[in-house]
């Protein structure tokens, strides 16, 4: 088969430099992939398919950066944004679904009574933090060093345009560290209103870790003797690892969880999900914004989380994911190659040794397997959809194995 080609890709985005700062910004900046090996627009999407504006198909390990959980355009999700579209989306207050997804979460979800909703994750996570300042009258956040909780002045990690008064109530700590949370509580001693933390470390560009035994139950315990509410952002990994929230399948149960990605298999939704003891502060801030009632993105998540749960939608991703990681790893194997395969099956990354923090082969890599129809990042995990078929999975390996060797015929060691 031939490498696939982008001209239409590259003159679009062209056009889109003249109007738009930088063509395409944020994660999914070309700027972040091999260059010339991804197209920079897509077209279309099937299941566990997608195809560019060249018409070039794909497996897609990628979906959408974590959104797509069921494959695009799932019938049954389809079906109800086609239903809900024909009575309307946004209206001058809610639909009936704004109490029903409510409902839903809450009773999937062990340590949850009450939800709120929004549009990105960046806002529920901001939301996360002002809750928490008003239930305990206090004005520092903590979270780890290197984690990824928005494009919000707080927590951005691109520092342009902000001042130092955005950050000055935010401390930080390491992730699987307990000593370096106890030493920042003891700094800012009844200081801290909340903890912010994912449920594995995801940071970007950095191989995934997951939390060491005892450590997600010590961060508990920490924010329980010193008054702090504990925040799981799971805006990355929720409903990829477990129904009740990904603390579930770590033992850990927050008092604030924040969702977004995964929860509408595509469609704009965010949430926030907290305890009955922070349901007063929760009445007490201000949250709006232009979208937050509409009723189509709700009946997307209400149809997609019914059918991951119907289908058992995790155990398939986790069973996907080490099929996935078998392969690679003993492709790897074969060509004496040595990589770093880190994160919960479901949301995988996968990292050369030889790299050594640097993306070069990851970059090689991957930009052989996208120009030959397989989609990975270089520099971000990989999401793992229930679509994937074992077809496709077959397909996948036999362009890993080529994308292997090229990396070891163009790296000698
Ligand atoms: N938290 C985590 C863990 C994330 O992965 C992301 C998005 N990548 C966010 C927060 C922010 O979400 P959004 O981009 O929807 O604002």
């Amino acid at each position: 088969m031939k490498p696939y080609t982008f001209e239409k890709s590259e003159a679009l985005f062209e056009r889109a430099k003249k109007v738009i700062p930088g063509g395409i910004y944020g994660h999914q900046s070309p700027l972040l992939l091999t260059k010339g090996a991804y197209p920079s627009f897509f077209a279309r999407g099937e299941g566990s398919h997608v195809w560019d504006v060249d018409g070039n198909e794909y497996i897609d390990y990628m979906c959408s950066y974590g959104p797509i959980v069921l494959g695009h355009r799932h019938p049954r999700v389809e079906e109800a944004v086609r239903r809900q579209g024909d009575l309307g989306n946004c209206f001058n207050a809610p639909t009936e679904r704004w109490v029903e997804l409510a409902e839903y979460l809450v009773s999937i979800t062990p340590f949850a009574d009450w939800a709120v909703f929004a549009k990105n994750g960046s806002d529920v996570c901001t939301y996360a933090t002002v809750v928490a300042r008003q239930a305990t009258g206090r004005p520092k956040i903590a979270m780890c060093q290197g984690a990824y909780h928005g494009a919000h002045a707080w927590c951005t990690p691109v520092t342009s345009g902000l001042t130092p008064e955005d950050r000055a109530n935010i401390v930080y700590f390491t992730y699987n560290d307990l000593e370096s949370l106890q030493r920042v509580v003891a700094e800012n001693h009844g200081k801290i209103a909340g903890l912010m933390i994912s449920p594995f470390r995801h940071d970007a560009g950095h191989d995934s870790e997951l939390p060491v035994e005892g450590f997600l139950s010590g961060v508990r315990k920490i924010c329980d003797d010193h008054g702090i509410v504990f925040i799981l952002d799971d805006v990355r990994a929720g409903f990829r690892l477990h129904m009740g929230g990904s603390g579930e399948l770590f033992g850990v149960r927050p008092d604030l969880s924040t969702y977004c990605k995964a929860i509408a298999n595509g469609y704009p939704l965010a949430a926030c999900l907290g305890r009955d003891s922070l349901r007063k502060a929760s009445q007490e801030v201000f949250f709006t914004g232009s979208y937050f009632t509409s009723a189509v993105p709700m009946a997307a998540s209400l149809a997609t989380l019914r059918e991951l749960e119907a289908t058992d939608g995790i155990e398939r991703m986790r069973a996907i994911g080490e099929k996935l990681r078998t392969g690679l790893l003993s492709e790897a194997r074969s060509h004496g190659i040595e990589v770093t395969y880190s994160g919960p099956p479901a949301i995988p990354y996968m990292t050369f040794k030889a790299d050594a923090g640097r993306f070069d082969r990851n970059k090689l890599f991957c930009g052989e397997c996208s120009r030959s129809g397989v989609y990975f990042a270089p520099r971000h995990n990989w999401f793992i959809s229930t679509a994937i078929s074992d077809q496709d999975l077959e397909r996948t390996l036999e362009v890993t194995d080529r994308a292997f060797a090229a990396v070891k015929s163009q790296f000698v060691a």
